[in-house]
């Protein structure tokens, strides 16, 4: 396990726009402290809505350039900005780590996720040769894939490389200038981003990096010349980016929080699904919207919760295991809990004051694994998302009845059934309500090219925040209808 290393010295973030890095004027500093240790590691501008307009008219101009710029020339600009992904792997993995609390395994995988959507994006040359038919005598149709102008992708703390990833490779790709407002938590690897995109060679202002917070959104989704946004984060800042985006006319694509559900029968594998589970609720220490939350425990599975209990009690909270985010995070959390207490649900695995050992961690923030038994349906901790280390096991008679509770969840985002039963396994691919459902998958993430998106208050807006639909967020298809024969033996209709 390698822990993770911090930056050596403060890093003084700015926004990238048009090309150049620049501090926005009358923008206060945030401050950003790692997770794991409580020390200061950067700064970041707070832009207000003038900077917000500034970085918005770079890539006005930028985008009248990069559209008419050939598809397969887009892709050059992308493959140099993969191969530096690659070169600087590991710096941004730990860049990555030391400010969100994942750990560098995490930090590492969200960049490898990012890189296969920018291997979808870089076959796109190849694959989207959109169609062209003669539909009539002498008349042919063509599909042009043209770009929207100025987009945006507004990002959250808990995958500070993967979630922008799954954004900007593809909208850039397609012909768009982007504007990444990551989380103001978490703003030095967009920074390491952006830096990588302006040494690929991209025409300045095609990607831009814009800090802050709810005044930076409120001015982006307010901003006319802003053509689409793509939002990921908690479900009631999705709610709003949707609304208020749709409201001034943007195409949006917002999504929020979850709930995920792990169904376990009786005759779940006895090796592979406690470890399954315990991986899928204490993995980035829970902050993982893919997260197990909520166990369905169908009939008798005494022995596997046992396993569960005893596997997710020899772990070690601290580095190999990942930091709360903040302060405000742990005393949810530790909230939540009690009220489960109070609620009725037994603490078979407490998780609260455990803290790894060192002075190094002594002001980061820490929850350890914690096990809620006996909670009912309709309790906050098995509804809400709590987004951290806590499994809820909810009892449930039947499948049947297992379903019914996951189905009535507001969110939707992952479901998993554990079973060696086929038709157990179908039934529940069948019937869940979630978008992304898993056999004996603890966290049941697609490989792209196959999409990312859930259902409910986990996503507000139609379409994929990946693959093939992707393509239709960030673009528009112009229908061409083209007649040069001067053949006479029917009109354009016949
Ligand atoms: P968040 O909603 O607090 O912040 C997300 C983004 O919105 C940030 O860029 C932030 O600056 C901005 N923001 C925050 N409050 C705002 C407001 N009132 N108005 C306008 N903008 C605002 O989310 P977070 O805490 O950074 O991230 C964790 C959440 O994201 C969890 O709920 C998690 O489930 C969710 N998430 C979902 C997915 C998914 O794919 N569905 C993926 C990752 C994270």
């Amino acid at each position: 396990m390698s822990f993770v290393r911090l930056p050596e010295s403060v890093v003084s973030c700015r926004n990238l726009v048009g090309g150049e890095w620049v501090s926005p004027s009358g923008a206060s500093a945030q401050e950003v402290r790692s997770p794991y240790t409580g020390a200061l590691i950067g700064r970041a501008p707070l832009t207000t809505a003038s900077g917000v307009a500034q970085a918005v008219e770079a890539a006005k101009v930028a985008a009248q350039g990069w559209r008419v710029t050939p598809l397969r020339e887009r892709t050059q600009f992308l493959q140099r900005f993969r191969t530096l992904l690659e070169t600087h792997l590991e710096r941004l993995a730990h860049l990555a780590a030391s400010e969100s609390g994942k750990t560098v395994a995490e930090g590492r995988a969200g960049l490898l996720k990012g890189m296969e959507v920018c291997d979808f994006a870089l076959s796109l040359q190849n694959l989207d040769g959109g169609a062209h038919l003669e539909v009539s005598r002498g008349v042919t149709c063509e599909y042009r894939r043209e770009p929207l102008g100025v987009v945006v992708g507004i990002t959250p703390f808990n995958f500070p490389a993967m979630v922008p990833l799954w954004l900007f490779p593809i909208a850039v790709t397609v012909g768009n200038a982007f504007i990444l407002k990551p989380s103001e938590k978490v703003p030095l690897t967009a920074t390491a981003m952006g830096e990588l995109m302006v040494e690929a060679g991209y025409p300045p202002g095609v990607f831009s990096v814009v800090h802050g917070a709810k005044p930076a959104v409120d001015a982006l989704l307010e901003h006319p010349d802003v053509k689409a946004l793509a939002f990921v984060g908690s479900s009631p800042v999705a709610r709003h980016v949707y609304v208020e985006g749709s409201r001034h006319g943007k195409r949006v694509l917002a999504l929020g929080g979850a709930k995920n559900h792990l169904i376990v029968v009786p005759d779940a594998d006895p090796e592979l699904t406690p470890q399954a589970v315990v991986d899928s609720f204490t993995g980035c220490a829970g902050q993982r919207c893919m997260a197990a939350s909520v166990m369905l425990a169908v009939g008798d599975v005494q022995p596997l919760v046992d396993d569960i209990l005893r596997r997710a009690s020899r772990l070690e909270v601290g580095p190999g295991m990942g930091a709360l985010i903040d302060r405000g995070a742990v005393d949810r959390l530790e909230t939540a809990i009690a009220r489960a207490q109070a609620d009725g649900a037994r603490v078979l695995l407490d998780g609260r004051g455990k803290r790894p050992a060192g002075e190094a961690y002594a002001n980061g923030h820490w929850l350890g694994p914690t096990v809620l038994d006996g909670v009912r349906p309709e309790m906050e901790a098995a509804r809400r998302e709590l987004f951290g280390p806590v499994l809820s096991i909810v009892r449930v008679p039947t499948l049947s009845a297992a379903l019914a509770v996951e189905n009535a969840s507001p969110y939707g985002n992952a479901a998993s059934i554990f079973t060696t039963n086929g038709a157990v396994a179908q039934s529940v691919v069948e019937g869940a309500r979630a978008g992304m459902v898993g056999v004996n998958v603890g966290v049941p993430v697609p490989r792209e090219p196959f999409s990312f998106g859930g259902t409910g208050e986990s996503k507000f807006g139609h379409g994929d925040i990946t693959g093939p639909s992707s393509l239709d967020f960030w673009s528009q298809l112009k229908k061409v209808t083209r007649k040069w024969s001067t053949r006479t033996d029917g009109s354009w209709m016949s």
